[in-house]
């Protein structure tokens, strides 16, 4: 056991006691961890560094890392997960954040079948809200799926998973690295055309919003070459029971080409945000 010591000066495994596992994913594990001077549960994400092979993933968890101090120090945003320090030694790296208690918004899709359309406008226009403010502070996220949104307490959104998420210079940097889940993935991306980034985000939301509104995915294939075609084809359903507001905004969102596709900042103000919540639910 070696000594690892948060920015307060104390060694983090006499700071904190672990309580469970929240979540797991590729390279990383998140516990669920009390501080023991405090009695207040955070949430502690361990990424193994040692688990990265080439290059390529050794940069991603670099960029985790520096993504994750800016939230620590500088950025802060009511629909983004609130992390209170980043620490890291020659092995792992260790972000410790507020803890989300209710769970990933997968799970709520899931549990509901679909989201009435009123409680998914609510949501989505607080993930557009926090993709706008990440977007605006040149940052893409490039891994947004229900997995990665996270709901509260309060039933708010809580926008975590900076695994994928690099700092882009305005109008300079062109990227080529395929990230995410490949259902969630831009044309753009499976096609491995460079992209400029924030475009891609968008995409995802708009999966997003038709996994909500329909509790299905729009792009889906027998193995990843079929899946990936009709991703570079743009080509899917659109369910008649989606109301026609919520629909065209679906279609500004997963538009082929990543120039026509709506940036965050045009998305919060579409029709579909404004219809009232009676409205645009009765259409069914
Ligand atoms: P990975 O990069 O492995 O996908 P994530 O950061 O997405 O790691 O975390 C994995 C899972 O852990 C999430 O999908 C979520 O279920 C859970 N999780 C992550 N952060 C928190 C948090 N702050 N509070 C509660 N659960 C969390
Ligand atoms: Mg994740």
């Amino acid at each position: 056991h070696h000594e690892i010591k948060t920015r307060k000066g104390k060694v983090l495994h006499e700071r904190y006691r672990n309580i469970c596992t929240l979540g797991k994913g590729n390279f990383g594990k998140v516990f669920l961890a009390e501080d023991m001077s405090t009695g207040d549960q955070v949430a502690i994400k361990v990424v193994d560094k040692r688990l990265f092979k080439n290059n390529d993933q050794k940069q991603h968890a670099q960029r985790e890392q520096s993504i994750c101090e800016e939230f620590a120090t500088d950025l802060m945003h009511k629909n983004i997960v609130q992390i209170f320090e980043v620490v890291a030694d020659e092995e792992c790296i260790y972000v410790v954040m507020e803890y989300v208690q209710g769970g990933e918004l997968f799970e709520r899709i899931k549990q509901d079948q679909k989201l009435a359309e009123p409680l998914a406008r609510r949501w989505f226009r607080e993930i557009i809200e926090a993709v706008c403010y990440i977007h605006e502070n040149g940052i893409v996220h490039r891994d947004l799926k229900p997995e990665n949104v996270l709901i509260d307490r309060k039933q708010k959104v809580r926008l975590c998973d900076f695994g994928f998420g690099k700092r882009i210079r305005e109008g300079q940097e062109v990227l080529s690295t395929y990230c995410g889940s490949p259902f969630y993935a831009a044309p753009e991306m499976v096609t491995a055309t460079p992209y400029k980034g924030p475009p891609v985000d968008m995409w995802s939301c708009g999966v997003i919003l038709y996994a909500m509104l329909t509790g299905t995915l729009p792009f889906q294939g027998d193995d990843m070459p079929q899946l990936f075609r009709k991703i570079s084809h743009g080509i899917y359903v659109m369910p008649r029971f989606i109301s026609s507001d919520a629909a065209h905004l679906i279609n500004r969102l997963l538009c082929k080409n990543a120039k026509d596709r709506i940036t965050a900042a045009a998305c919060l103000d579409h029709p579909w945000f404004k219809s009232s919540n009676s409205s645009s639910s009765s259409s069914a």
